[in-house]
């Protein structure tokens, strides 16, 4: 493992803080046609190949869900104005009453999973997890959101995760950008109050350097700047770790003062690079850091934790 430990001064490296653009919403044309396309791309020849596929063509049922979305409740006007005046996001997972409809994505998911080649203990799979009872399924949603893995049925951990995922772009994206604001914590997603996936550091044009942390939930992205811990805003004790022979694309950046970690996505390295698939197909550095006693600051919803 190589290992560079590093200190920056906030706002080093980068633009004055009001000419960068707060928030980046996920592209609702593209955002999970492209995952799809990228753990395609990371799942040949990798030792989790057939997982990698699957998750590629639930990413894939994921974008035809959210093209075909109903109209649903949003927040009202007032409700955006009370979460701006007290800095909470306005889609927060703890506050928000999700809409029935996000239970029907979760079926169209695994029936448009049908239509794919998939090992027969996977299609089984599928079958019996196909219709749930509702409140089995809302209560698998809580203990999601909530990160209480020991009681999850881990076997619909990704479908469940890719539903609520497909439920939250759409409801973001309605709402559109205006909606959203910086809320009281740095480290919590703005538009839905969940951790970040991963960091993307941007690498083209205007947007060179900077660095936005990605919704595991919702896919909006956030600025905050490289110097920091994305999790406890510690500008101290800050390193960063890569698997030997790796390309410099996707790294761990550790935090000494919360004893954490995130992945960072270097997108001049490679820039079809994806959070959510580069995470999943990144296992070995999760390990590493887990040898070495750090733990992951944010979730990748995809996963059940122990059960790779
Ligand atoms: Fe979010
Ligand atoms: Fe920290």
């Amino acid at each position: 493992m190589n290992s560079e430990a590093r200190i920056l001064e906030p706002g080093q490296l980068e633009a004055p803080a009001g000419e960068i653009p707060f928030l980046r919403l996920p592209d609702i044309r593209t955002v999970f046609s492209r995952r799809a396309t990228r753990f395609r791309h990371l799942a040949q020849g990798h030792p989790l190949g057939g997982f990698l596929t699957l998750l590629g063509a639930l990413s894939d049922a994921q974008q035809a869900e959210l093209d075909m979305f109903p109209e649903v409740p949003l927040p009202s006007a007032d409700a955006l104005d009370l979460a701006r005046q007290h800095g909470l996001p306005p889609l927060g997972v703890h506050m928000w009453q999700r809409d029935p409809a996000w239970r029907n994505t979760y079926t169209g998911l695994l029936r448009r999973l049908e239509n794919y080649v998939l090992p027969d203990d996977t299609r089984r799979l599928l079958d019996e997890l196909t219709y749930p009872d509702a409140d089995w399924l809302e209560h698998q949603a809580d203990l999601l959101l909530n990160s209480e893995y020991a009681s999850q049925d881990a076997r619909m951990t990704p479908f469940v995760a890719a539903a609520l995922q497909t439920y939250w772009v759409h409801m973001v994206q309605s709402l559109g950008a205006a909606a959203f604001d910086r809320i009281e914590s740095a480290s919590l997603c703005p538009a839905c109050g969940q951790r970040p996936v991963a960091s993307v550091l941007y690498g083209g044009g205007v947007d060179t350097g900077l660095r936005y942390l990605h919704c595991s939930l919702c896919a909006t992205e956030w600025h905050m700047v490289r110097a920091k811990c994305s999790n406890c805003e510690s500008t101290k004790g800050i390193s960063y770790f890569e698997l030997e022979g790796g390309n410099g694309a996707i790294k761990a950046e550790a935090c000494d003062a919360c004893n954490t970690y995130l992945k960072v996505l270097y997108l001049a390295r490679d820039f079809e690079s994806e959070p959510c698939a580069d995470d999943c197909a990144s296992l070995g550095l999760d390990i590493l850091l887990d040898e070495s006693g750090k733990q992951r600051s944010g979730p990748n919803l995809y996963l059940h934790p122990g059960s790779l």
